[in-house]
C-alpha cells in the first residue's frame, strides 16, 4: 500500500521548526510494510490542504496528516477536513471529561478554545491522545477503502498515537507484506568508493530481491539492505545473506553491524567486552571525544578520562611531553602527539590512549601546516603509532572527522591487539 505523509504549518515552510514528523512516520511505516511515496509540507492555509488532499487520494490509500490541531486561530485542519468529509463537528463527550481532567489535574483553568477540541468531526474515529488536549482523528473516504488520519503537530502526541492506535489499526485493516532492513556503519571510505568495491555483487542485488541504499554522513557511510515479502523468514534470510557477502568484501571498513549504534556506541562496548580501557589526550578536538563517549551510558566500564591539553604548557605539565619537543617540532607534530598520547597513557594508567594536534581553522594554518592538518596517535599495548590527516577549512567537521578517524582507529587498533594475543 502507498502512503503520503502531509506536515502542516507556517513554522515549517519558514524553517523555524524542522519537520522531524515526516522522518519518523516515514521509518515506523516501512517497518510495517507501508511505503510512503510523496511527503508533502503545507501552509496553515486551508485551499492548501484540501487541493494536497485531492491530489493524495487519487492514487495513494494512505494519508497521514500532523499539525493544525491545535486550539489557537491558526490552526485549522480539523475544520477543513469536517468540510472536506461533509462530518459536522460535534461535541464528543467522551473526549470532553477527558480534556476538562487534563487541565484540572495540572492545575490549569480551562478556556473555550479548549472546550472546542472536545468538537470532532462525527463520522471520524477518535484516536485518543492522552498526552495533550488535539485528537487524533481517523477517516474513511466514503465508497473506498482509502484512510485519512490526522494528528497533532507535537511529535511526542503524534509518536504516542501513532504507536498505540494508527500502526495497530493499519496492521488490523491490510495485509502488509514484511519490510526487513539491516544497516552496517563503514568509515574511512566514501560511498562512491564503496559502491565501486562491490560493484560486482551490487550489479545481481535487485534480481536477489534485496535492495541497497548508501546514507552518507562527513566520514561515514551507513549502509542498509532491504528486503520485501510476504513471508518474513523469506525477507530475513534474503538480507542476512547478502549482509555476509557486503562483510566479507566490506569488513576492514565496517565499525558496526548493530542496528542503528553510532561509532563511540561500538567502541564503547567491544571496550567494555573485552575488558579493555581508554583514555584521551584532546588538542584540536577540545574533549569532543571524551564527551561523546561519556554521552553513552555506563561508559565508565571502558573510559577512564583524560586531558584537554589545549596549550603547550597543560600538554608539559599534565601529559609530560618535553619542552623540547615542542620547541623542535611544533605543536602539531608526530613527535609531539605520540608523547601526548603516552603521557596520557601513562597518567592515567588505561590499556589505551588515544591524543589528537591539529590545526582546526579557520585560523592558525602556515603554508608548512595549513588548516585541516592533523595528527593523531595511538599509545597502548601493541606500542605507540601515529598518523596524519588532512581535512579541509570547516573547524566543527574537522573536529567531528578527527574524532571519528580516531576512535574508528582505536576500535582497529584493540582489534588488532585481541587477534594478536588470542
Ligand atoms: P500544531 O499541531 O500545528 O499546533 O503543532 C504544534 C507544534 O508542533 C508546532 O509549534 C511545532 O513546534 C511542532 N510541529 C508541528 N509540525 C511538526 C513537524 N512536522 N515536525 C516537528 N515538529 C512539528
Ligand atoms: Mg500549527
Amino acid at each position: 500500500m502507498l502512503a503520503e505523509i502531509i506536515t502542516v504549518g507556517d513554522e515549517l515552510l519558514l524553517g523555524q521548526t524542522i519537520d522531524t514528523n515526516s522522518a519518523w512516520m516515514g521509518e515506523k511505516l516501512a517497518l510495517a510494510g507501508i511505503a510512503v511515496e510523496r511527503i508533502t509540507t503545507l501552509s496553515d492555509e486551508p485551499a492548501a490542504l484540501v487541493a494536497a488532499l485531492d491530489l493524495a487520494l487519487e492514487s495513494r490509500g494512505l494519508v497521514l496528516i500532523t499539525g493544525g490541531l491545535g486550539p489557537t486561530v491558526d490552526d485549522r485542519t480539523k475544520q477543513v477536513l469536517s468540510t472536506y468529509f461533509k462530518a459536522p463537528l460535534v461535541q464528543n463527550d467522551e473526549v470532553l471529561a477527558d480534556i476538562t481532567h487534563w487541565f484540572s489535574s495540572r492545575g490549569f483553568p480551562m478556556l473555550p478554545s479548549n472546550v472546542d477540541q472536545a468538537l470532532l468531526p462525527d463520522t471520524c474515529e477518535v484516536l485518543p491522545n492522552p498526552q495533550g488536549t488535539a485528537q487524533g482523528m481517523w477517516f474513511t473516504v466514503e465508497g473506498t477503502d482509502q484512510v485519512v488520519v490526522s494528528m497533532p503537530g507535537v511529535p511526542y502526541e503524534m509518536k504516542g498515537i501513532m504507536v498505540d492506535e494508527v500502526i495497530p489499526r493499519l496492521v488490523a485493516r491490510f495485509s502488509l507484506p514484511t519490510r526487513y532492513h539491516r544497516t552496517v556503519l563503514t568509515q574511512g571510505i566514501g560511498e562512491s568508493f564503496l559502491s565501486q568495491h562491490v560493484a560486482s555483487w551490487e550489479v545481481g542485488l535487485v534480481n536477489r530481491g534485496v535492495s541497497i541504499a548508501y546514507l552518507p554522513a562527513p566520514g561515514q557511510v551507513r549502509v542498509r539492505l532491504s528486503a520485501v515479502s510476504e513471508i518474513r523468514d523469506e525477507a530475513i534470510l534474503r538480507v542476512e545473506q547478502e549482509l555476509s557477502d557486503f562483510k566479507l568484501q566490506c569488513g576492514d571498513w565496517i565499525v558496526s553491524d548493530v542496528e542503528g549504534e553510532s561509532l563511540a556506541e561500538a567502541l564503547v562496548r567491544t571496550f567494555t567486552d573485552e575488558r579493555m580501557t581508554f583514555a584521551v589526550a584532546e588538542s584540536c578536538t577540545g574533549g569532543a571525544i571524551a564527551a561523546s563517549i561519556t554521552a553513552i551510558p555506563g561508559s565508565s566500564a571502558c573510559f577512564v578520562g583524560g586531558v584537554v591539553s589545549y596549550v603547550n604548557q597543560v600538554k608539559i605539565n599534565l601529559l609530560g611531553v618535553s619542552p623540547d619537543t615542542l620547541e623542535a617540532h611544533g605543536a602539531v607534530s608526530e613527535s609531539v602527539v605520540k608523547e601526548m598520547a603516552e603521557g596520557a597513557l601513562h597518567t592515567t594508567g588505561a590499556d589505551f590512549a588515544l591524543a589528537t594536534s591539529g590545526i582546526a581553522g579557520p585560523g592558525g594554518g602556515s603554508e608548512h601546516i595549513p588548516v585541516g592538518t592533523i595528527w593523531i596517535s595511538i599509545a597502548g599495548l601493541n606500542g605507540v603509532e601515529a598518523r596524519l590527516l588532512h581535512f579541509g577549512q570547516n573547524r566543527i567537521r574537522n573536529i567531528e572527522k578527527t574524532r571519528l578517524e580516531g576512535q574508528a582507529w582505536l576500535l582497529r587498533k584493540l582489534k588488532e591487539y585481541k587477534s594478536a594475543v588470542d
